[in-house]
């Protein structure tokens, strides 16, 4: 079988590979639905692949079927249809049990695909722990919308989590690529007032105002802290998820937070050695501001409730789709095009079926 790998920093091409074999519990997947990642773009082109063997087939974004199981997974058999999380930790270890499962062995090593075994971009594909893993594609959810489940809806709406959005809370969500768009929409779910997303791109402005921001920030046009200060009439906001922009959201989001708030980042940085914090906004260092950050939950048990919003229409995520390709082999041109980010783009997919 073939995948689509890293060869070098900067270089992609496609690799030839003996179909994976499942472990007792694990299954192997052929992909019905593919989609490259914006973190894809920090292993391939950025700072974050250096440590890859030459040849890693990239991928962790999937819905597929299932093509073959070990005899000791007890809830998949050939032919599902399932949507592939991620993050496919090993739930075992002592990290997992405390519920940080994204660090089971170490720091963000929950993510195998691509790290430390090939990822999704291959004819076929290996999930350690299956049962643990994998949720199957509820009827009336289409591969469009299953295929945004593993990554995207988990990440974003995670942000949203993370920064403790609560019923009428102020939201600022920084960057509206489809991560933040997803941040968009969690926070909206979870009962947000006011959702003030920063960002430019026109299609992305479109879609963030359909899942739920109620007021948009174009950065090119000024100080962004000035502009939510000014909108919110200097109070600031109850809750800050950081989804695009370098080091300087960080410290951005914490001069618009209010005291007690808590600042969400979802975005995998790079280009810096340290993150600045204005000391004032910080109240000398008193300011009662949290911040967390994280890999994003796997878990059959999210991805099956994440599906569940989608099967009720509580949220589409296909809607960020922009570009659509249907050959496998069109993995290729759909990263290239998400590394390339033309100003039209939100997400491209490969859709098989
Ligand atoms: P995109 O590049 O599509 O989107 C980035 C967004 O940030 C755009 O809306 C962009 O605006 C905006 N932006 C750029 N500069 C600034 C700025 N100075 N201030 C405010 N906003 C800004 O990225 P993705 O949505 O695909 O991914 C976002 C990040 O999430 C990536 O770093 C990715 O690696 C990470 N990620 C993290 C995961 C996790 O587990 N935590 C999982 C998946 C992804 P514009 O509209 O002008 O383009
Ligand atoms: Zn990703």
């Amino acid at each position: 079988m073939k995948g689509l790998a890293r060869i070098t920093k900067g270089e992609i091409g496609w690799v030839e590979r003996e179909k994976p074999v499942a472990g007792p519990r694990d299954a192997i997947v052929r992909p019905l639905a593919l989609a490259p990642c914006s973190s894809e773009l920090h292993m391939i082109w950025g700072d974050m692949g250096d440590y890859m063997p030459s040849g890693r087939i990239m991928g962790h974004e999937a819905a597929g079927v299932v093509d073959s199981v070990g005899n000791e997974v007890r809830d998949f058999k050939p032919g599902d249809r399932v949507i592939v999380p991620a993050i496919t930790p090993n739930y075992l270890r002592v990290p997992s049990q405390r519920g940080f499962a994204q660090h089971c062995d170490g720091m963000a090593s929950g993510m195998p695909f691509c790290t430390q075994k090939d990822g999704t971009f291959a004819e076929y594909f290996h999930v350690n722990d299956a049962d643990a893993q994998l949720a199957l594609i509820p009827d009336g959810v289409t591969l469009d919308q299953a295929v945004m489940v593993g990554d995207m809806m988990t990440t974003g709406f995670y942000g949203a989590e993370m920064a403790n959005v609560q019923l009428g809370s102020t939201v600022a969500v920084f960057g509206i690529g489809p991560v933040g768009l997803m941040a968009v929409a969690g926070a909206h779910l979870l009962g947000a007032a006011r959702i003030l997303a920063v960002g430019s791109r026109p299609n992305a402005v479109k879609v963030a105002k359909e899942y739920g921001a109620t007021e948009i920030i174009d950065y090119h046009n000024g100080d962004t802290v000035k502009q939510i200060m000014d909108l919110t009439n200097g109070a600031g906001v109850d809750a800050v998820i950081t989804a695009g922009g370098g080091v300087e959201t960080i410290g951005q989001g914490i001069e618009v937070l209010q005291p007690g708030g808590t600042l969400g980042n979802i975005n995998a940085m790079e280009h810096a050695e340290s993150i600045p914090i204005p000391l004032a906004a910080w109240g000398a260092g008193l300011a009662n501001k949290t911040i967390k950050g994280d890999v994003c939950p796997g878990g059959r048990a999210r991805m099956e409730r994440l599906a569940a919003l989608i099967k009720a229409g509580r949220i589409d995520p296909s809607k960020m789709i922009t570009h659509r390709f249907t050959n496998f082999e069109d993995i290729e041109e759909a990263l290239l095009l998400m590394h390339e980010k033309p100003k039209n783009l939100i997400k491209p997919a490969v859709i098989l079926e």
